[in-house]
C-alpha cells in the first residue's frame, strides 16, 4: 500500500462522537480509517469538567458498549485495567463524573492507532482523476503542510461557543467568559464584586452552583438570569426517554420539515433542561445560605438580553433586558459576566472545496439522508451531530452515538458489522400495520 492509496474514511474531529467511530472502526478487518484532531490530545470540554458534575446518560454511553458490549474499548473495561472493578461495583455509579468520562475517552483513545493529533483540517477538495477526496492541512508543532487521500469523508467536528450578538468584545474589559472557558477563568471572575450568569441549560446551572458554593469565600453577589419563562429541568421519564431510542429517530426523520420544527420546541425540556439532582443540590444550598450572612443572589427568569455594553469609566458592563411576559426593560449593571448562552455548529471554511458536492436546505444548512449523508450520490460524505432539525434530539445525545456509529460503519464499509437490534421502544409513535388502527384514507373517512 502507498502513500496514494486513498483512505477507505477519514474522519475529522475526535470529540466523542468521532471517537466512538474510531474504537468501532478499528477492530475491522481491512477498512482504512483515519481520524485528525487539532488538538494535541483528546479533550471533552475541558473548560467545563467542573469537580461533580456528571453526565446525563448512564456510563453504557460509552463509547463501544450500544453497538459491541463485547468491545475491550467498553467503559467495564477500563475500570478492569485500571484495577478500579470492584471500586466501581460497590459504587454503583450509574452516572460517570464528566472528569471521569475524559478520562475514560482520553483512556480509549490512546489505545487507537488510527488517530494523529495536531492535524488541523484546513482544505478539501476533490480529486476526479483519482476519484478521491485530498485533505489538507497543518500538522504538528510547526504547521507543516500535509495532504491525505480519501473515498469517504465523516466530518465531526462539533460546535463552537455561541455569545449573543449584542455582545462585542471591549479592550481592557473585566471579566465576560463563555462557559467553555470557565474554569481558567472562574479565579479572575471570583474578584469581581458582582456577577452575572446568563442562560438556564445544564451548564449555566453548573456554573451558578459553582459559583454560588463559593460566593461567602469571596463575598461577591451573583446573579443568574434566562429568558426561559423557568429554570426547568430535563425529563428523564421512562416512557420519555423512549423518544432518545433509534425507532424515535427514524420516526423523526420521516415527519414534514414544518412538524419536524413544531415536534422539537416541544421537546426542548428533554434536550435541553438541568438534571433533576442538580436542581436540588441549588436548592438545598440556596436554603442553607438563606440562615447565614451570605451575599445576596438571585434567579431572575423571563428576562431577555438585548444589550450588552461595556462601560470603561466603571469597568462594569450594563446589560438591558426586555421582560418577556411584562414587556418592561431594565438595565444592570455587572462586574463579571457568564455566557452559558450554548454552542452552534458552524460551517468550517475547508467545505467551501466540497460545497458544490453537498446537498442543502433552504437555511443553507446540510441537509443530511437517514444515514446521514450529505453529498448528492449519498455514499461519500457523512456529518455527525449536525442534524438537530432533520434527525431530532437523537442527535446531540451520546447515548445514541454507538447507534449512529453503527449505521455509519455500515455506510462506509458496505457491510453491517455492529447490527442494531429490530426494535428499541415500546411504544408505537405511528400505528404499526399490525396494531389494529387501519389507516383510513385523507378525508379521515370510513367507507
Ligand atoms: C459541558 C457539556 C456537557 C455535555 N454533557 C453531555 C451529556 O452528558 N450527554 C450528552 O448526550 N451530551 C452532552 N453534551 C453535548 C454533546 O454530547 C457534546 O457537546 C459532545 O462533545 C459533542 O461531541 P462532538 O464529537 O460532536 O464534538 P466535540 O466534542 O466538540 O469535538 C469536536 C472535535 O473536532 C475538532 N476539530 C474541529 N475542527 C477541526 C479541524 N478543522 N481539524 C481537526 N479537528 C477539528 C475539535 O478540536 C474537537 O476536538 C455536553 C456538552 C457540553 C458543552
Amino acid at each position: 500500500m502507498t502513500n496514494d492509496t486513498p483512505y477507505d474514511f477519514i474522519a475529522i474531529g475526535l470529540g466523542p462522537f468521532n471517537l466512538g467511530l474510531a474504537c468501532l472502526a478499528e477492530p475491522l478487518d481491512g477498512v482504512r480509517s483515519l481520524f485528525l484532531e487539532k488538538k494535541n490530545q483528546f479533550a471533552w470540554h475541558s473548560g467545563m469538567l467542573l469537580e461533580g458534575t456528571t453526565l446525563q446518560n448512564p456510563f453504557l454511553a460509552d463509547m463501544v458498549s450500544m453497538a459491541d458490549p463485547t468491545n475491550p474499548l467498553s467503559y467495564l473495561n477500563y475500570c478492569k485495567q485500571q484495577g478500579r472493578l470492584y471500586t466501581y461495583y460497590i459504587r454503583e455509579n450509574w452516572y460517570l463524573t464528566r472528569q471521569e468520562f475524559d478520562r475514560y475517552c482520553k483512556w480509549a483513545a490512546a489505545q487507537l492507532k488510527n488517530v494523529r493529533y495536531q492535524h488541523n483540517v484546513q482544505e478539501i477538495w476533490h480529486d476526479p482523476k483519482r476519484a478521491c477526496y485530498v485533505v489538507a492541512g497543518a500538522c504538528g508543532p510547526h504547521n507543516t503542510a500535509f495532504q491525505l487521500l480519501t473515498k469517504k469523508l465523516v466530518i465531526g467536528i462539533g460546535g463552537v461557543p455561541y455569545i449573543p450578538a449584542c455582545f462585542t468584545k471591549a479592550e481592557g474589559a473585566v471579566e465576560a467568559v463563555h462557559t467553555s472557558n470557565y474554569l481558567s477563568n472562574k479565579a479572575n471572575l471570583q474578584r469581581c464584586k458582582n456577577i452575572t450568569v446568563i442562560g438556564s441549560g445544564q451548564s449555566g446551572a453548573e456554573v451558578y452552583q459553582d459559583l454560588l458554593l463559593e460566593s461567602e469565600r469571596h463575598r461577591y453577589t451573583l446573579n443568574w438570569v434566562t429568558r426561559a419563562s423557568r429554570f426547568f429541568q430535563m425529563e428523564n421519564a421512562k416512557l420519555t426517554l423512549e423518544l432518545i431510542t433509534p425507532d424515535y429517530g427514524n420516526y423523526f426523520y420521516g415527519l414534514k420539515p414544518e412538524v419536524k420544527h413544531k415536534v422539537l420546541d416541544d421537546q426542548r425540556s428533554i434536550y435541553n433542561g438541568i438534571n433533576q439532582s442538580l436542581i436540588e443540590r441549588i436548592y438545598e444550598t440556596l436554603d442553607e445560605r438563606s440562615h447565614r450572612e451570605a451575599p445576596a443572589t438571585r434567579q431572575m427568569t423571563n428576562l431577555a438580553l438585548k444589550h450588552c455594553e461595556y462601560v470603561s469609566g466603571s469597568g462594569q458592563w450594563a446589560l438591558t433586558f426586555e421582560h418577556t411576559q411584562l414587556g418592561h426593560h431594565y438595565i444592570h449593571f455587572t462586574d463579571g459576566l457568564v455566557f452559558a448562552t450554548g454552542y452552534r455548529y458552524q460551517l468550517p471554511s475547508f467545505i467551501e472545496g466540497i460545497r458544490e458536492r453537498i446537498r442543502w436546505d433552504s437555511a443553507g444548512r446540510y441537509d443530511p439522508s437517514k444515514s446521514w449523508a450529505v453529498d448528492h450520490q449519498n455514499r461519500e460524505i457523512y456529518v455527525q451531530n449536525v442534524g438537530l432539525q432533520s434527525h431530532g434530539l437523537t442527535n446531540p445525545d451520546l447515548g445514541l452515538a454507538c447507534y449512529r456509529n453503527s449505521r455509519l460503519l455500515a455506510e462506509l464499509t458496505g457491510q453491517d458489522p455492529y447490527p442494531c437490534e429490530p426494535h428499541t421502544a415500546f411504544q408505537d409513535f405511528a400505528p404499526a400495520a399490525d396494531s389494529g388502527f387501519e389507516l383510513l384514507d385523507g378525508q379521515g373517512t370510513f367507507s
